[in-house]
């Protein structure tokens, strides 16, 4: 692993919400992503967990400038991207490449999977007087036999159909991979074969990948390091072992807690979130977890906590770890 491929720096992405005021201007706004940061190392699997609603999928749209952020900077393999041009963002779209939720919606129903790949090919002029060699050796490599090429997507299993989007994906060979909830629509069996298929993939191809998941088990055999959201905000970011091993924030406890664990001596106390989560158009001044938190302080309701490094790498924000 080498230095970073991407730099976000203080990523905002806020909606309007609510009525307009008598002025014609919206009132509120939703914070879906509130002063985010982070960076990942070419090579790296980063792993994005938090519940549905935290903010992830829309952070990692602005990352890939699918959507436009409010405010913040983006910086991709040395580059500012963060108000590049339509001529631009369409040369970062082969580095940049995104798997998303359901596969069968992200394919054309009405084209084979040659035809898919050959539309790929052709838009970035890529392996002219090889196609068929290459679309024959990419899905070999995302296990799927060759003669898979004349057929159509309804002929594929939902695992099956995510193995051709990630051969597709592939087919560029983009610099980095934005997943978004890559195996939730799976059956369990299956999502263990699409997450041993990215394994193998970052180990042949070192692939650089933003894994978006709500769920901290999925993440935890793929990831290098991991970020846990909440509400709009990263509140835990270490590497993988360190994570699991030493979990700090009481969010991040409780997710770890929701894990099944298959050896009984291992259980640990599953931790169950009581009280209501905040409107993200009504966002209290202090702590956003603190109306769920077990361990909550009076500060906790006036101050916001930042997210701060407590050991190398380790990053938190809760006032339990400030000096
Ligand atoms: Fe809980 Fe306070 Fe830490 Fe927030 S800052 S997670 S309320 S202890």
């Amino acid at each position: 692993m080498s230095g970073d491929i991407l730099k976000v720096e203080e990523l905002t992405k806020y909606f309007p919400a609510g009525k307009r005021n008598l002025l014609g201007k919206q009132s509120q706004l939703l914070k879906a992503v509130d002063g985010v940061s982070f960076s990942i190392r070419k090579g790296e699997i980063f792993g994005l967990v938090g519940e549905s609603g935290c903010g992830k999928s829309t952070l990692g749209r602005c990352v890939l400038r699918i959507i436009e952020p409010t405010s913040g900077r983006i910086h991709f393999d040395g580059e500012d991207i963060t108000n590049v041009d339509a001529r631009q963002l369409k040369q970062l779209r082969r580095k940049m490449q995104m798997i998303f939720q359901n596969p069968y919606s992200s394919l054309n129903p009405r084209l084979t999977i040659r035809q898919t790949f050959m539309e790929v090919l052709r838009v970035h002029r890529l392996a002219a007087g090889r196609e068929s060699e290459r679309i024959g050796e990419l899905l070999e490599l995302v296990g799927l036999p060759k003669d898979s090429v004349d057929r159509h997507p309804h002929e594929f299993s939902g695992g099956q159909l995510q193995r051709i989007v990630i051969a597709r994906s592939l087919l560029v060979e983009p610099m980095f991979i934005m997943a978004d909830e890559p195996v939730s629509a799976l059956d369990v069996s299956v999502q263990a074969q699409i997450l041993n298929l990215i394994g193998k993939l970052k180990e042949e191809l070192g692939l650089t990948m933003l894994f978006v998941a709500h769920d901290l088990s999925v993440v935890e055999h793929i990831s290098d390091r991991v970020g846990v959201m909440y509400l709009g905000q990263i509140v835990e970011l270490a590497d993988v072992d360190e994570l699991y091993q030493h979990t700090l924030h009481p969010y991040t406890k409780a997710l770890m807690s929701a894990i099944p664990v298959p050896d009984p001596k291992r259980k640990g106390e599953k931790v169950i979130l009581e009280g209501d989560i905040p409107s993200p158009i009504d966002l209290p001044q202090g702590c956003r977890f603190a109306s769920r938190c077990s361990e909550c302080m009076d500060r906790c309701r006036m101050e916001m906590p930042s997210l701060k490094e407590v050991s190398p790498g380790h990053y938190v924000a809760c006032h339990l770890y400030d000096q």
